[in-house]
């Protein structure tokens, strides 16, 4: 069923607390990369369109539990007031007797940030009093964070409670819509690569994949342990000993299930990530000394294959080390390949996000997913207890 979403609301001189993720990477005290900014100004500027005085929180890395300046909203805040085109106040705080009155005097089309909902322990630990605490400065509750709807913390979950009905913003929406079409009657083939470093983070997600794609491609680290488990020796590269069991249980329900799971033939090896240059050898020839960084051009060109004819394509994890040029080629030249298979395409995880737009395809990928770990957990079929709060559409 459809969630209930901002646009269903009647916003006109309501308070609205609007829970955003605004946790962006900073440097030099500004803002290094502001996505997750531009991905919420839909909703806000609906919100404020409407006349609603909007109340916008966030985290902001992980301040553990306490005040810290580093983790500071302040150049969220300068940054947004340049996106907005309109005064970005922020608040001293997020809870409180000076915020509440801030809220209460907010003109209908104006907008105050709150500080750092982590700077407060209760945040993480989901803390009624303190969701109240929240609750008490807005008269309605939109929830826009998707990227961390996984997370049952005080702002996404125990606030609703208090604020009703929790409705979903237009980006909440777009996610669920997007990741959505991967798990309900997908056109097929459906194919998912997945990569990055380890397997056991993602495990869950290769097995319940499983039973829903026609095939998975797997590259980067965590490819090893696939390969590990298959018999070859896979010298200094990265494996999870403790997983190689779990990996070969995998590759046997694939084999039951008739998914063809496509693994590197070849890998281009070098002594450690920082070194200047690698070179590609075939997955039976890993010299015991050398670690594999990247895939090679023969598993480019197969992986390539694999997505010819592909209706849908979902993507999480780089395939190889790609922030280190030497080891960037079989990421960049996947996301070429994910583009120009003509698939609807779906992208996930900060650093495979980070690679289709160094590869400049990114406004080619049918939906550039804001979230990383909230993406793996909806793909897993997991409830994401962001979204389980929500007020459904009747
Ligand atoms: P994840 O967060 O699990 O998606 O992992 C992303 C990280 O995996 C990136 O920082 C990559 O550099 C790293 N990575 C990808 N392939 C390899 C590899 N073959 N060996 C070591 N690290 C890798």
């Amino acid at each position: 069923m459809a969630k209930l979403s901002v646009e269903d609301l009647d916003l006109q001189g309501k308070r609205v607390f609007l829970r955003a993720d605004l946790n962006v990477p900073l440097a030099d005290g500004g803002v290094a990369d502001d996505t997750r900014l531009r991905a919420v100004l839909p909703t806000l500027e609906h919100c404020l369109k409407a006349g609603a005085r909007v109340i916008l929180a966030s985290h902001l890395g992980r301040p553990k539990g306490k005040p810290d300046p580093k983790y500071s909203l302040a150049p969220v805040a300068k940054r947004l007031e340049e996106l907005l085109g309109q005064p970005v106040p922020l608040a001293p705080d997020c809870v409180g007797e000076a915020v509440e009155t801030q809220a209460r005097s907010l003109e209908p089309g104006r907008l105050l940030l709150l500080e750092n909902l982590r700077f407060h322990p209760e945040e993480e630990a989901n803390d009624g009093a303190f969701a109240q605490a929240l609750a008490r400065l807005a008269d309605c509750y939109v929830n826009d964070a998707f990227a961390a709807a996984h997370r049952a913390h005080a702002s996404i979950e125990a606030i609703t409670r208090y604020l009703s009905p929790p409705a979903a913003g237009l980006l909440m929406r777009r996610e669920l819509a997007a990741l959505g079409r991967i798990l309900e009657r997908p056109e097929r083939p459906l194919v998912a690569i997945l990569g990055g470093a380890k397997v056991s983070d993602k495990l869950t997600l290769v097995q319940s994949l499983l039973d829903k794609v026609d095939a998975l491609l797997v590259g980067g680290g965590m490819a090893f342990t696939f390969l590990a488990a298959l018999g070859h020796g896979v010298g200094r590269s990265l494996v999870e000993p403790e997983r190689i069991e779990l990996a070969r249980r995998a590759m046997a329900q694939a084999n039951r299930r008739g998914v063809h799971i496509g693994l590197p033939v070849d890998t281009v090896v070098a002594d450690s990530p920082q070194s200047g240059e690698g070179r590609a050898v075939g997955v039976r020839e890993i010299p015991g000394h050398l670690m594999g960084l990247d895939i090679g051009p023969l598993t480019l060109a197969r992986f390539t294959q694999a997505l010819s004819g592909a209706k849908t394509v979902v993507w999480n994890g780089p395939m190889g080390v790609f922030e280190r040029s030497p080891f960037a080629r079989g990421t960049l030249g996947l996301a070429r390949a994910v583009v120009a298979c003509g698939a609807f395409s779906v992208v996930g995880g900060g650093d495979t996000v980070a690679a289709v737009n160094q590869a400049g395809v990114a406004r080619k990928i049918g939906y550039v997913s804001t979230a990383g770990g909230a993406f793996i957990e909806f793909l897993e079929g997991r409830t994401l207890p962001g979204v389980a709060a929500l007020a459904e559409r009747s």
